[in-house]
């Protein structure tokens, strides 16, 4: 029998901004929460050490990926609950700065995990979301100061009022084509593969929204958003803001209350709706 306990996913949260955010919705979430990673024993370790603090988030392996991953963890929320109330996308990678690989290599592995990994987690659990359900998509200001980097042309194309799922597909198809041509840069876009993985976080987010509001179910919410500069590995720990507070706006768009109407399909930071880019 499946249970109509609310639930609660987190991508990516074996450790860094993810595991805070899991931290958060087991003290503030009336619902189970679900501690995913791509790496089993990395995901049991950080259970035992949120048990270690008497919080009981469970564990599912899901790698981005992995589509094989992505329909087990569907397969699983379909027969133990009966749908998804939070889903937040949050697990990422970035290159280092001294990283040797050729750029056109960085782009296609970061937008095919950040992007591809991101939007593919979405086709598979997004049939599952209930109404009043709340998607958290964690981008980055680097989407914002990548996109102001691109060219005019380039940035009227993100901006376009009929932007859809399949629009943001094309544009992310075409800026891996153009890094593996050489083209990128007279094409329009700069020389940073996460931030423009992360422009295709938010513009996803945005066109989501669209379709959300066309959804026979009611009041579903998606928010890209910026956790600040945080200290994980991801940026070496040069970050100045805790895991908590990184996790911060992700758990306040996540726990966002019935029938909300902003903010709604909005790129936000600390709390605050932001014009992007
Ligand atoms: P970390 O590197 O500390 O953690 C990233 C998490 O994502 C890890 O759990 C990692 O798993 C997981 N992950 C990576 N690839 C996959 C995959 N294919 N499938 C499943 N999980 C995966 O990074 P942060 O906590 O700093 O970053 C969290 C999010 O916040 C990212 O989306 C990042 O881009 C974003 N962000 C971070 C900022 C910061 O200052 N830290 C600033 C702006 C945005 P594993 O341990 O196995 O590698």
């Amino acid at each position: 029998m499946s249970s109509s306990r609310r639930v609660a996913v987190v991508t990516g949260a074996n450790k860094g901004i993810g595991y805070a955010i899991v931290r958060g919705l087991c003290k503030q979430f009336d619902g189970d929460v679900i501690l995913t990673a791509r790496n089993e024993g990395n995901g049991q370790e950080a259970i035992k050490k949120l048990n270690g603090e008497g919080l009981k988030p469970m564990f599912h392996q899901l790698d981005l990926d992995d589509v094989g991953s992505i329909d087990r963890m569907k397969a699983f929320l379909q027969k133990t609950y009966t749908g998804l109330d939070i889903l937040v996308n949050n697990a990422g990678i970035a290159f280092k700065m001294a990283a040797k690989e050729p750029f056109a290599q960085q782009a296609e592995v970061t937008v095919a995990t950040n992007f591809w990994g991101t939007l593919n987690v979405c086709k598979g659990l997004f049939p599952l979301l209930k109404p009043h359900a709340r998607v958290v998509n964690v981008s980055s200001m680097s989407s914002s100061s990548a996109a102001k980097k691109c060219s005019p042309e380039m940035r009227s194309k993100f901006l376009v009022p009929d932007l859809d799922v399949a629009k943001v597909e094309e544009l992310m198809t075409k800026f891996v084509n153009s890094a593996k041509d050489g083209s990128y840069e007279k094409k329009g876009w700069c020389q940073s593969a996460y931030g423009c993985s992360k422009i295709g976080v938010t513009l996803l987010s945005f066109a989501q929204q669209k379709e959300f509001n066309k959804d026979s179910r009611a009041d579903i919410v998606v928010n890209a958003c910026c956790p600040g500069y945080v200290d994980t590995d991801m940026t070496s720990h040069k970050g100045k803001k805790t895991i908590d507070q990184g996790a911060d706006t992700p758990l306040y768009l996540a726990l966002l209350p019935p029938n909300t109407t902003s903010p709604k399909g909005n790129y936000v930071s600390d709390r605050k709706i932001k014009t992007w880019p």
